[in-house]
């Protein structure tokens, strides 16, 4: 199915064209004849269904359709997304999708001087996207206001209510015009996100696409079970064996994230790391030289990572697995992008196991195991050491401390606090 039979206008198509997309996704198919239709939508999508089209395209033709040539420029359409990496490529692709139509957008995003940003909204801007700590900011400040909004997009919700935006979402609805036009999107629909979309959407459509673990079917998966303390080693041998020219490598922690980056370094192979400690520029810069391949590997965290979108990524690798099973669909989902193959390894050392059967659980598969390599695991410690028979009221008081997997840390992982169910829409393949 071409663009033209979603009703998509050619100033837009000319640049699908540069852009070669020659047809959409079924995102993009489902949700921009829903939204050129003047509905809310609430729409279940993960990044790598290529959502931001769904919602960028309709949402530049509409403005461009209703633009009055020679009026002074206001802000009509906000998305407000979760972090600066993914406000920056959604600000990117407005760009690129809108280029023929004269419609302008810039992004605001915190950790940044602010200055250059005032700059661009006193130039005048039809499009913001934005990160809610800073939008409040400059809302407070008096450098801009929301009263023009017609086009409301809430992005990754799921991610925004996991990094402790509800209260900052809400200020934001506080003071945008009660008739407009709303889009929500979120990878997962737990209740607090149908509760939050009910308080946005008025009778919004439902689109739902590729339920989370079934985009994981193109993506090769293989396991390695290797020792803590042998996995840089076998991360390194890896990418010599099999000639990996450029990987993303993630890791649980801040900590272990650059620890990893050094540990390549010193065996020459080049590799920066990027987390939420590294400044703003740092990171662009990181993520810039793993994009041109002057950097081999990128070493990142979940929340660092969030939205990184590198056409043609070819291998992920979990130097760590994470405890929640959806993080690692969302880690594996870097690659495979776009109908391309991609391939995923993972280390598991005793400690992980359990994450390994949650995951397979999740995504209703075994992953296959690669069993020759040279740090096979030797620690086979799985079950914490029970506590012996103990009288009632002292169970196991005096009893080693079983090993524990490492603690949780949400605003590290921008995941969930173990325990707590996330319902999906759609069955799960
Ligand atoms: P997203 O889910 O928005 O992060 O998009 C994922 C990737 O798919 C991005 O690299 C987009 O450039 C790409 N993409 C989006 N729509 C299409 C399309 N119709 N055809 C080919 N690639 C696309």
């Amino acid at each position: 199915m071409p663009f033209s039979a979603l009703g998509i206008i050619d100033h837009l198509r000319k640049a699908l064209d540069q852009e070669g997309y020659t047809s959409p996704t079924p995102i993009q198919k489902e949700a921009i004849p829903v939204i050129l239709d003047g509905n809310d939508l609430l729409a279940c999508a993960q990044t790598g269904t290529g959502k931001t089209a769904a919602f960028a395209l309709p949402v530049l033709q509409l403005l461009h359709q209703s633009r009055m040539h020679g009026e002074k420029r206001k802000i009509r359409c906000l998305v407000l997304t979760p972090t600066r990496e993914l406000a920056i490529q959604i600000g990117e692709s407005f760009t690129a999708y809108g280029r023929h139509t004269g419609l302008i957008n810039t992004v605001i995003f915190g950790g940044v001087n602010q200055n250059p940003q005032t700059a661009r909204l006193v130039q005048g801007v039809d499009i913001l996207v934005a990160t809610p700590g800073r939008l409040l900011d400059l809302i407070g400040q008096g450098h801009l206001h929301l009263r023009d909004i017609e086009y409301f997009v809430l992005d990754e919700a799921d991610r925004m209510l996991d990094m402790g935006f509800i209260h900052d979402i809400r200020r934001v609805l506080a003071v945008l015009p009660k008739k407009r036009q709303s889009l929500f999107f979120s990878a997962t629909m737990p209740p607090e996100i149908i509760k939050l979309s009910a308080a946005i959407l008025h009778n919004p459509k439902e689109v739902m696409v590729t339920p989370v673990s079934s985009t994981v079917e193109i993506i090769n998966q293989q396991i390695l079970f290797v020792d803590r303390e042998n996995k840089n080693s076998l991360l390194a041998h890896l990418l010599k064996e099999r000639n990996i020219a450029s990987a993303l490598v993630f890791t649980r922690t801040k900590h272990g994230a650059d620890k990893v980056a050094r540990f390549l370094a010193h065996h020459n192979i080049t590799a920066e790391a990027i987390h939420g400690n590294k400044s703003q520029n740092a990171r662009q810069r990181a993520l810039g030289n793993f994009k041109t391949r002057q950097t081999r590997v990128l070493v990142a965290t979940d929340i660092a990572a969030r939205g990184i979108d590198i056409d043609e990524l070819e291998y992920v690798i979990n130097i760590d697995l994470p405890n929640i099973p959806e993080t690692y669909v969302h880690r594996i989902g870097r690659t495979g992008r776009a109908g391309n193959r991609g391939a995923a390894y993972s280390f598991c050392n005793a400690e992980e196991k359990a994450y390994l059967r949650d995951i397979e659980k999740l995504i209703a598969r075994k992953i296959p195991v690669i069993e020759e390599h040279p740090f096979p695991m030797t620690n086979f410690d799985v079950e914490p050491p029970k506590p012996a028979a103990s009288k009632k009221g002292n169970a196991g008081h005096n009893e080693p401390k079983p090993k524990q997997p490492q603690p949780h840390n949400p605003a590290e992982t921008g995941t969930k606090r173990p325990g707590r169910k996330r319902r999906f829409f759609g069955k799960r393949s």
